[in-house]
């Protein structure tokens, strides 16, 4: 009974928002002071639960963004299917540690199941191992680091025994465009985060024939890290022939496929994706476009020996059971459940809902490019081949600023930026499952208008 006032309010609350969320400024813009309500001396006594709740929520609320809404295209965000709010807050009540089965053997289940119907969603292949991991950042580090493994294993060196001081150099190559969580993962691997470049066409696509050049330099253990879908223009890595140029060379092949990878769930879209049933590892976000609250991603591997060997520890007073154990895939050794919302998410949508949900996004990604076009003055820079558009305005990274600035004090869509080719741009990603038509056509509103004042 001691929960029931806390958590009364904490969902009054929660319902006011997540109903407000359409039709609530975005940002709260750079004026706000979301320090105020927080701040305060180290308390000296304790309070009353729902007295506690009620201040969070009066404290949170000035800074809050509505990043789960259908207006935020910065960045790549997606928001929370009702099903996984849900499960993510019984996920808390429950507060079941994913680690072990027999800590919670129902937390191990749906992991178990989710991570079985992502890999069959995403058509990877059917043998491959998974791991639920906080986001693609560290499935990046799973899958590189079961890479890591299996290339110097072969070399006749034990990473996990001995680390790299002394191992066969390891030449990693990955794409001159690449996801900056990729050399993060290689320095946290003790790889460097200065991997070789093989070079990227004009859309930000690995080209095969400088990989085959960039892999020719060396000899022995390598590795390769590709992606499916670049973050500024969505292109994808050809994938098929990458995977050929590396099993040549006898090199690991990882693939970023935060989001792209969802693309493999649309059959539309799916030759996006050819080849990565070939990768040997590959990370992707849940939180992203398959909307299930933030944290949650996946990484795979083909070699679920090598994931283990990378990933798994033992100590006396852990009890490893003859099922899975979820531990034994990911960095972490206790972990909330992550299973429940992912299986919730694909339960909600169905292997038909999934395709939707991408295939509109990607549909409404196209019709915001396609009203920019009719635009004097501005210019789509990418192939809209996906969920991304990459957009320039009048003919001064100023006049991209201040449209970029218009719109956001506009307070009815939130963008971000990048710089593409040197310049900046605007970013306009669509990955959240509310967004509507409607939303697009109220954002472009905000758009010209912007547009339209900086040019006059
Ligand atoms: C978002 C993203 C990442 C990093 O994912 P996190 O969920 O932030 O850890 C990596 N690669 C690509 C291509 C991304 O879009």
């Amino acid at each position: 009974m001691e929960h029931h006032a806390a958590l009364d309010a904490a969902h009054r609350h929660a319902l006011a928002w997540l109903d407000g969320l359409r039709e609530r400024r975005v940002h709260p813009g750079p004026g706000v002071d979301a320090m105020a309500g927080f701040a305060g001396p180290l308390p000296g006594h304790g309070e009353d639960p729902a007295t506690v709740v009620e201040a969070l929520v009066a404290a949170a609320e000035p800074g809050l963004v509505a990043s789960a809404g259908p207006r935020y295209f910065g960045y790549v965000i997606g928001g929370g299917l009702p099903s996984t709010v849900a499960a993510d807050q019984l996920a808390a009540a429950w507060d079941q540690v994913a680690g072990l089965e027999v800590m919670s053997p129902a937390a191990a289940a749906a992991e178990e199941v989710a991570g079985a119907w992502a890999r069959e969603l995403l058509g990877v292949a059917p043998d491959a191992s998974y791991g639920f991991t906080t986001g693609a950042q560290m499935a990046n580090f799973t899958g590189l680091a079961a890479g890591r493994h299996a290339v110097l294993a072969r070399a006749g060196w034990d990473v996990e025994r001995d680390g790299l001081q002394g191992a066969p150099r390891v030449h990693v190559v990955a794409g001159a465009q690449s996801h900056s969580t990729i050399p993060q993962a290689l320095r946290f691997l003790g790889f460097g985060g200065t991997p070789d470049h093989a070079e990227a066409d004009g859309q930000g696509r690995m080209v095969p024939s400088s990989l085959r050049e960039v892999l020719a330099r060396s000899e022995g253990p390598a590795i390769v890290c590709a992606q499916a879908g670049n973050v500024d223009t969505g292109a994808f890595d050809p994938v098929a022939e990458i995977a050929e140029v590396c099993r040549e060379r006898g090199a690991w092949l990882h693939v970023d496929g935060a989001f792209g990878l969802w693309a493999a769930a649309s059959p539309r879209l799916r030759h996006l994706t050819a080849g990565v049933e070939l990768a040997d590892s590959l990370a992707t976000d849940c939180h992203k476009w398959l909307n299930v609250p933030y944290d949650s991603a996946l990484v795979f591997t083909r070699d679920p020996e090598a994931h283990m060997a990378a990933m798994t520890w033992q100590a006396a007073y852990v009890q490893v059971g003859e099922s899975r154990d979820p531990f034994q895939f990911v960095p972490e050794s206790s972990r909330r459940a992550r299973g429940f919302a992912v299986w919730a998410a694909i339960r909600e949508l169905g292997r038909e809902g999934v395709a939707a949900m991408v295939e509109r996004s990607c549909d409404l990604a196209r019709r915001f490019a396609d009203a920019l076009r009719d635009e004097p003055g501005v210019e789509v820079l990418n192939e809209v081949v996906l969920n991304q558009v990459l957009v320039r305005f009048g003919d001064s990274d100023e006049h991209t600023a201040a449209v970029m600035q218009g719109i956001r004090d506009s307070g009815e869509a939130w963008v971000s930026g990048t710089v593409w080719d040197g310049r900046p741009a605007m970013r306009f990603s669509v990955s959240n499952w509310m967004t509507t038509e409607a939303d697009i056509d109220r954002t472009l509103a905000a758009v010209l208008t912007a547009h339209r004042s900086v040019t006059a």
